[in-house]
């Protein structure tokens, strides 16, 4: 039988994705939203297609039963998965590839690979399930470094030890979601850690982005369950001791966490893990006003109650997401825990939520599986899928993508509709069509919330790259010019630098060229993330 491949210009495994059924259903919705009468799709690449640069390194006798210049590989590794990498590949734009795929199976083989590249003069890119939205694992522009080797550190895919005294375990960084919740579930504890890319990303991408899970309120990143580390630097080793908390100065674990691989490469980390839980309650609450059930969100934020799940969707939000009627703005919200019931909690929360106008229904609140059903169940399938939808909308021409913030509660109404307005405006400008700007709050905080933001429009296929920049640009400066983050949780990569660089005090950029200094002196780890030489 042959080995099932993941798609190179896709999501996902190759023949999975929505099925000729759903795309029945869906084209007319789509269709009537953006006003359009019919779609021209372009058909997905094939690897036979496409011709590649010639590799311009050629790999030692010594590490040829870890490296590759197979021609599927270095196109998979050639671009993450963000809106413009989609347009690029569907375009067949190839023209910078990875040169050499490296796929270590021991952390001496990480070693022997950041040596020969710092020899070869060659950019070394780490690359976890190539997830990245933000450009975090496509190779450098050409120019300084002879070529590009892709590290990728998919065969580092076990969980070696679990201390299930202090519910923690040992686990390599290339281990993906399933499998990594797989080999935990025999000793009945989990990460709990489900961002939506869960399936194809990995416990070290995970941690080099800082990606934000399952929680919405609470442990919302990965950072809260790091335990320590082990991380291959171009200069050694480093390894940080485990410890449940820790003030020995600044923090040697959260210098490497958020790194995007800039100083090396994650090769596993002890996480905190949790019983799995066996209570649940989840409920979903309509508003006619989405700033009211702002405020509720933000009371039960402040209550200290920490819902497992709060995510508010606006209405137009839980109306594509089939969770609303387009009319009410719902907030899917949720408690679990292993150890006791959760109802006392959900019915505190559902009376704040009262407080401000909410409405629910009661009888869904019986039900076991609740968080299956009604508008959280639907909210959750459409969550789910939508991890297959841009590999649909971009060779139909549709600019669809999303970006992220956090901003705190006194600054939010206005923030928000400042946002929303400006960059409706200039999708509007750029594209003629009708605009969609839709917000969710996907994680909460005392202090404020992390909206996130999706807009749709129908593109121009032949200008879709300069449309899309265009508004992107427009949507990065919105959220620094009214005081929020570049990204609350997507990272920063190549895409979101120039925002980053102007939200970053210029003293800690200083800082951190000192520190890529000492850990990676040629300069050789994903040259262009995070800071320049
Ligand atoms: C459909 C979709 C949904 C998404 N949903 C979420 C979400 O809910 N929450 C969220 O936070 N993000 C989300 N993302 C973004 C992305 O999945 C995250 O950034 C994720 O953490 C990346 O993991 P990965 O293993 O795919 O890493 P990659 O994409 O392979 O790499 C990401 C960055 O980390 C570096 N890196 C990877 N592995 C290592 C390592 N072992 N050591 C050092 N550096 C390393 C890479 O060089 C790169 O800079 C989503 C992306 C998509 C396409």
């Amino acid at each position: 039988m042959s080995e099932r491949k993941r798609k190179f210009w896709g999501w996902g495994w190759e023949g999975e994705g929505l099925n000729p059924d759903e795309l029945k259903l869906l084209e007319p919705v789509w269709a009537k939203r953006l006003g359009v009468s019919q779609f021209e799709v372009t058909a997905p690449p094939q690897a036979a297609e496409i011709e590649l640069r010639p590799s311009r390194i050629s790999i030692p006798s010594t590490l040829a039963g870890v490296c590759t210049t197979d021609h599927f590989e270095r196109l998979a590794h050639s671009y993450g998965r963000s809106f413009p990498d989609s347009v690029r590949i569907f375009q067949r734009d190839f023209s910078n590839p990875p040169d050499v795929i490296a796929f270590p199976r021991v952390e001496q083989d990480i070693v022997d690979v950041l040596d020969w590249c710092e020899n070869a003069g060659a950019a070394a890119v780490p690359f976890g399930g190539g997830s990245s939205v933000v450009g975090g694992v496509e190779p450098p522009g050409s120019g300084f470094y002879q070529a590009t080797v892709s590290i990728d550190l998919r065969n580092l895919n076990q969980v070696i030890e679990i201390d299930p005294v202090s519910e923690a375990a040992r686990i390599q960084a290339g281990t993906y979601g399933p499998s990594l919740e797989a080999q935990l579930k025999p000793s009945g504890l989990t990460l709990r850690h489900f961002p939506q890319s869960f399936e194809f990303s990995t416990l070290g991408g995970w941690i080099a982005t800082r990606s934000g899970g399952h929680f919405a309120t609470l442990h919302t990143h990965i950072d809260e369950l790091v335990e320590s580390l082990r991380v291959v630097t171009p200069r050694g080793i480093v390894e940080t001791r485990r410890l449940p908390g820790d003030g020995a100065g600044p923090s040697a674990d959260r210098l490497f966490i958020g790194s995007e691989g800039i100083f090396g490469i994650i090769t596993e980390a002890w996480m905190r893990l949790r019983k799995r839980p066996g209570f649940r309650a989840a409920a979903s609450v309509t508003f006619a006003d989405f700033y009211k059930a702002g405020d509720a969100v933000r009371v039960i934020s402040q209550s200290g109650l920490y819902p497992a799940n709060c995510r508010l969707l606006d209405a137009q939000e839980a109306g594509f997401a089939g969770a609303g009627d387009g009319q009410h703005a719902v907030l899917v919200l949720a408690f679990e825990s292993a150890d006791h019931p959760i109802d006392g909690w959900m019915n505190r929360a559902l009376e704040i939520c009262g407080d401000h106008g909410g409405e629910w229904d009661r009888s869904a609140l019986e039900k076991p599986d609740s968080h299956r059903e009604g508008a959280a169940g639907a909210w959750r399938n459409a969550f789910l899928r939508a991890c297959y939808l841009r590999e649909n909308l971009v060779p139909r021409g549709v600019i669809s993508d999303t970006f992220e913030t956090a901003i705190t509660w006194e600054r939010f109404a206005d923030f928000h509709s400042n946002v929303k307005d400006e960059v409706h405006q200039v999708i509007s400008e750029v594209t003629g069509n009708r605009a969609w700007v839709t917000c969710r709050f996907t994680h909460v905080y005392p202090d404020g919330p992390a909206p996130y933001f999706t807009f749709v429009s129908m593109g121009d296929k032949k200008r879709l790259l300069d449309q899309f920049h265009t508004i992107k640009q427009a949507a990065s400066e919105a959220l620094i010019r009214h005081g929020g983050t570049i990204t609350h949780h997507h990272a920063v990569g190549r895409m979101h630098r120039p925002q980053y660089d102007l939200q970053r005090p210029e003293l800690f950029a200083d800082a951190l060229r000192a520190a890529k200094r000492e850990f990676d002196p040629k300069w050789m780890l994903n040259p262009g993330v995070l800071i320049d030489r």
